[in-house]
């Protein structure tokens, strides 16, 4: 199988090696140290600032989203949240399901956020945004710089989903003063699901000890607690953990998030390059405001469920299909995980075959 979804995508040999042996025991030094060098290379990746710290969190990439809004967030807070689809609702909902008091900024599937929505809210003493740096449903990845002036002209906390961001797209946490940025491990960090990361910033970690604690295992205070051992408090998801740290340090070796991001990038380049002949369009008009992460294709002709059946079935190709209302019109095209050029060779080749036979 050929994996193009957007996660879990394809993890490279020496990540699966990792999981090939039993899980180690983790209350001891050796551990405590990995997760120390877990934390300081995921902080100098996201160029966080003096201070920050990290949270690793043994769920998948919403329990993340979750955490951040009952541990940062607050009763008092009033909360912005940009809703461009599918990651973007989930922020509203749990807003909702915890009782914030929010507004919620709809974006057209697949377009840019308008700013003018956004400054309408300025002055009006909200206290807290949260986006999804790239909501991964529609492809569109919104201009962080805009929405993170925003939010410091009116001292607003920043919270950032860039689950499907890290890595693929380039992130400054100090340049953006965010105050959150969670990822999670299955997108382009391309390990196993299971693992989350927040890295907090100062003002998070106030809000996060100022703030009363609502969950027990969902814990920041403890979490935080525990990572001054280079801990967690309860047993996290170990192989995840040390695969985390064997790429991470891969990353370093090979120079940096920038040689990676560069990969990632090029490969969506080649693919966006080579769709000239087929029936389908951009979902998102420009290029500045896609993610490197993904591309979302829109048909022309209504295939688009096919398209995704028959790669599966005739290829062993998986892309990702969008489900609900844009099943038939949309897919996605990602470019995280262990994929080649040569990889989207024979995509490209076989989506040619299915326009030729006319099932495009
Ligand atoms: C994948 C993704 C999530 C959710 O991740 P799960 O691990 O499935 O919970 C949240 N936000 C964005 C932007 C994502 O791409």
């Amino acid at each position: 199988m050929l994996n193009f979804t957007v996660g879990p995508v394809m993890s490279p040999q020496e990540i699966l090696e990792v999981a090939s042996v039993s899980t180690p025991y983790f209350r001891t030094e050796e551990f405590s140290k990995v997760m120390f060098e877990n934390e300081a290379m995921f902080l100098t990746f996201l160029h966080a600032p003096e201070n920050a710290r990290c949270v690793f969190l043994t769920s998948s990439g919403t329990g993340a989203m979750e955490a951040c809004v009952i541990n940062v967030l607050n009763e008092f807070d009033k909360v912005i949240c940009i809703n461009g689809g599918f990651f973007g609702q989930r922020f509203v909902e749990l807003c909702r399901l915890h009782r914030y008091e929010y507004t919620e900024i709809k974006c057209e599937f697949g377009k840019p956020l308008d700013m003018s929505l956004l400054e309408a809210l300025g002055g009006k003493e909200y206290t807290a945004l949260l986006v999804n740096m790239h909501e991964t449903s529609s492809g569109i990845r919104y201009d962080m710089n805009a929405i993170a002036d925003f939010c410091k002209n009116n001292e607003i906390v920043l919270i950032v989903d860039a689950i499907s961001s890290f890595i693929a797209d380039s992130i400054d946490m100090e340049r953006l003063g965010a105050d959150v940025i969670l990822t999670g491990s299955q997108k382009a960090l391309a390990l196993q699901p299971g693992i989350a990361i927040v890295a907090l910033s100062n003002r998070a970690i106030d809000r996060v000890k100022n703030n009363r604690e609502k969950s027990l295992y969902f814990s920041f205070k403890e979490a935080l607690k525990n990572m001054e051992r280079g801990q967690t408090p309860y047993t996290p998801a170990v192989t995840i953990l040390l695969q985390l740290h064997k790429r991470l340090f891969a990353m370093k070796e090979a120079g940096g998030i920038l040689a990676e991001q560069k990969k990632i990038h090029e490969l969506a380049e080649y693919f966006r390059n080579h769709l000239v002949d087929l029936p389908l369009d951009f979902l998102v008009e420009h290029d500045k405001d896609r993610s490197n992460a993904v591309t979302a294709l829109k048909s022309h002709h209504h295939k688009a469920e096919e398209i995704f059946e028959r790669l599966k079935k005739e290829y062993s190709i998986w892309i990702c299909p969008n489900g609900g209302k844009y099943k038939d019109d949309i897919f996605r095209v990602g470019h995280i995980g262990c994929l080649k050029k040569r990889d989207y060779d024979l995509l490209l080749d076989a989506l040619r075959e299915i326009n030729a036979k006319g099932y495009m």
